[in-house]
């Protein structure tokens, strides 16, 4: 193996940057060049491609986003594309391909694994619903980012004695919601994983306040439901005032976290430990603390489930 690729696709995650220079350094001393791919899939049919040193990401491990740009294409979801996109990286005489993202990009991984270019896939996503990896690149700098806005919700809350029903991302997945609604004490955890019903919640809420709380903290998975219409029906069911804030793509962004940075780090050395050996169409992911490769097939073929001992525990805790 003499020349490989790399790109970030789909949603960016902090700490894909320091995948990019894992990747790129690990290879370089390995004696194998790597081009990066501007904006992913896009990049790969346009052909958008730059040959990377080690100076090219430098300056780059402590930044949230992706300096090779991400994007979505729908174009790659074809056959025609995937096959442009496989001539074009024949063309610069690529023979091995490094895949950073959420599970969309671990699909278009894998059609091109199977169109015979052998690809490695890194998971990123701050959602964190990849199985076969304990987590993804993101995640944990996205939870304290969350964690740290509804730090300030709370102190609001408390003064004012309100209710705050605060919607975080996660449209399939309620990991971000589970891990940080346990981190930041939240009374309710709403996720899509779990259907609930509100005249309970509205229950409990009733009752945290005459137990003498003063202040309420509802996390809504965005998945789970309208956060608007949640706060909406909670004050007119309970009377209290409620409300609603969507803390949006700002979850996205920042400085990813020292563990992202070593699980980022750690993942990209091992993309290139696999690419060397001829492995194909594998993902790498952390398993109780090992990293391990696992086909991409597999891991697309089920959904990570949510850590029930959490969830139930949260429910306790929040009394
Ligand atoms: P993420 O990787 O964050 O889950 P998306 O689901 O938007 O983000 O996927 C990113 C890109 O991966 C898509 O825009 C498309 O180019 C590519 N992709 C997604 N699904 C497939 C598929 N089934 N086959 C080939 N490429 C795909």
């Amino acid at each position: 193996m003499n020349r490989i690729g790399i790109l970030t696709s789909g949603g960016d995650a902090p700490g894909m940057n320091a995948a990019i220079r894992a990747v790129v350094r690990k290879a370089l001393h390995n004696g194998i060049e790597v081009y990066g791919i501007h904006r992913g899939f896009l990049g790969l049919i346009n052909s958008d491609f730059v040959k990377l040193d080690l100076r090219s990401v430098g300056d780059i491990i402590h930044r949230g986003g992706t300096m090779l740009l991400t994007a979505r294409c729908e174009e790659f979801k074809t056959k025609e594309g995937q096959e442009k996109g496989l001539k074009n990286l024949e063309a610069f005489g690529i023979e091995g391909l490094v895949v950073i993202g959420g599970d969309g990009s671990l699909r278009g991984a894998n059609a091109l694994s199977k169109l015979g270019m052998p690809t490695i896939g890194i998971p990123a996503t701050i959602d964190n619903d990849i199985a076969y990896t304990d987590n993804c690149i993101g995640f944990d700098t996205a939870a304290n980012t969350v964690v740290d806005a509804l730090n300030k919700v709370r102190d609001t809350a408390t003064s004012h004695e309100r209710t705050f029903v605060i919607e975080v991302m996660g449209r399939r997945a309620g990991h971000l919601a589970l891990y940080t609604g346990i981190a930041s004490g939240a009374e309710t955890i709403l996720v899509p994983e779990i259907p609930f019903e509100l005249d309970a919640i509205c229950e409990k809420i009733k009752q945290g306040y005459v137990r003498g709380k003063l202040h309420s903290i509802i996390i809504v998975a965005e998945g789970a439901g309208n956060s608007i219409e949640i706060g909406k029906t909670i004050q007119e069911k309970t009377g209290l005032e409620t409300r609603a804030i969507i803390l949006g793509h700002l979850q996205r962004g920042g400085n990813p976290s020292a563990y992202d940075r070593i699980l980022a780090s750690s993942m990209g050395g091992k993309a290139v430990d696999l690419i060397t050996q001829n492995v194909k169409d594998k993902m790498v992911g952390v398993v109780n603390g090992e990293f391990v490769a696992t086909d991409i097939e597999k891991v697309l073929s089920v959904s990570k489930p949510l850590n029930m001992q959490l969830y139930e525990l949260a429910d306790i805790l929040s009394l």
